[in-house]
């Protein structure tokens, strides 16, 4: 069989513990037979961000703007443990904020959906897609807890020096907290774009919520601005792509969740994107099965499974006990990025085997093979465990079939 050739290199990202090994063995086994892979390779594994100061997740970042798609493995983010674990020079931030950072992007996470593990909600037939606006609100607040009675004001000091404006909070008759939030037209604004853009990237409704009719000014701000960019930008767009934009209250948009058959995506204020994603993704099964992608309004595209590098399972890995590690979210993090670097490319064969690789995936587990921990959970009768490579090996197994 002749192997798939690229164009534009896709920009990889190799990361940390056992996601690192899966990430060996899914190149080896489901990528590199089938496709002459053309990757701009950078090292995000922990020895190797500390060994550049940190410089190597700054030039993948600026290599995904450059070349449009990354694909990334999971990383570590260092906290103290890590710190003399790997003997580190600094506590080095999440590669995930950098990028996001540099991108001005918004995530969305949405679950892999197979026959044989059910979501929680009988009536979810298709993913539901969260974005969550990842700027400012509870997340960058200012608090005080208030000792005794007193005064709170919110105080405007313009920067030009014209007149302070100022409303009262609360004039407190004893103790108390207080909490000050704000957040950016520009970042709604980006919030806005990168999901009118998945959405028509995806051919999704989009939805959107929050609670302007008790937040007049902050929450309405966001409504006002996402019906702005709509009218103005992606209407026609949407039109065309047969999707729609529904806003609604964010109470009124949880209620209807619950009925929905999902196929859409679920534009989230911060902390409703926070809580929310939860909620789905443990209601959709299992962590393990939920794939992440970062979208940039400008177009730029980063896939990674949402999880993390599931260091309990490399600790066994390395005392050389066998483990049952689900590689699926990975490889839908190759598949969305091979995709989509098909269709930037015009290259349909690359696109069409990212396609089938995923229906490989798919029809493995449906036949009744899978790691343990979809095991535990699934509704097919005596399932067979595999080892995290078996897996690999059994989906290779079925691609080749497909691909017949
Ligand atoms: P985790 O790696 O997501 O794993 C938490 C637990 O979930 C695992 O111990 C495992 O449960 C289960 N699990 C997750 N993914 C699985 C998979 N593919 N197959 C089977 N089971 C899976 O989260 P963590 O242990 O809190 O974090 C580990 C490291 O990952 C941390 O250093 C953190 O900074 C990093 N992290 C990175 C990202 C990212 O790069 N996007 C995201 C989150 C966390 P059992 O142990 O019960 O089998
Ligand atoms: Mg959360």
């Amino acid at each position: 069989m002749q192997k798939i050739t690229m164009k534009t290199p896709l920009v990889e990202m190799d990361g940390d513990e056992m996601t690192r090994i899966l990430w060996q063995m899914i190149k080896e086994e489901l990528l590199l037979p089938f496709v002459d892979l053309n990757t701009e390779y950078y090292d995000l594994g922990l020895e190797h961000r500390d060994a550049t100061g940190d410089q190597v997740t700054v030039d993948a970042a600026n290599a995904t703007k450059k070349y449009g798609v990354a694909v990334k493995c999971a990383t570590i983010t260092p906290n103290a443990a890590r710190m003399t674990e790997y003997n580190l020079h600094e506590m080095w931030k999440s590669p995930n904020g950098t990028i996001r950072a540099m991108l001005d992007g918004t995530v969305f996470r949405a679950p892999i959906v197979v026959k044989g593990i059910e979501p929680c909600v009988k009536n979810w037939k298709k993913p539901i897609t969260i974005a969550r606006h990842a700027y400012g609100d509870v997340y960058k607040n200012a608090e005080m807890t208030i000792p005794a009675a007193g005064r709170v004001e919110l105080v405007y000091t313009p920067a030009d020096g014209s007149e302070e404006s100022r409303i009262l909070v609360h004039d407190f008759q004893g103790s108390g907290v207080v909490q000050g939030q704000h957040n950016l037209d520009n970042s709604i604004e980006s919030f806005a774009r990168s999901c009118f853009e998945y959405a028509l990237d995806t051919k999704q409704d989009l939805w959107f919520a929050t609670k302007d009719t008790i937040s007049k000014k902050y929450d309405h701000r966001f409504k006002d601005i996402f019906a702005e960019i709509f009218e103005n930008e992606y209407k026609e767009k949407f039109e065309a792509a047969g999707i729609t934009y529904f806003y609604t209250l964010i109470d009124d948009a949880v209620a209807r969740i619950m009925k929905a058959e999902g196929g859409f995506i679920w534009a989230c204020k911060n902390y409703d994107g926070d809580v929310m994603s939860d909620m789905v993704s443990s209601a959709f099964g299992s962590l393990a099965m939920m794939t992440s992608v970062l979208v940039s309004p400008h177009g730029y595209f980063e896939y990674e499974a949402a999880h993390g590098t599931v260091q309990r399972h490399y600790y066994k890995h390395l005392k050389g006990e066998e483990t049952s590690t689900n590689s699926v979210a990975t490889i839908f993090a190759w598949t969305g990025a091979l995709r989509k670097r098909g269709e930037l490319d015009q290259i349909p064969e690359l696109s069409a085997f990212a396609d089938k690789l995923e229906e490989a995936t798919l029809a493995t587990i449906e036949s009744g093979k899978m790691t343990k921990d979809l095991a535990l959970i699934t509704t097919i009768q005596n399932p067979t465990v595999l080892n995290s490579r078996d897996f690999i090996l059994a989906i290779r197994e079925k691609l080749e079939e497909l691909l017949k």
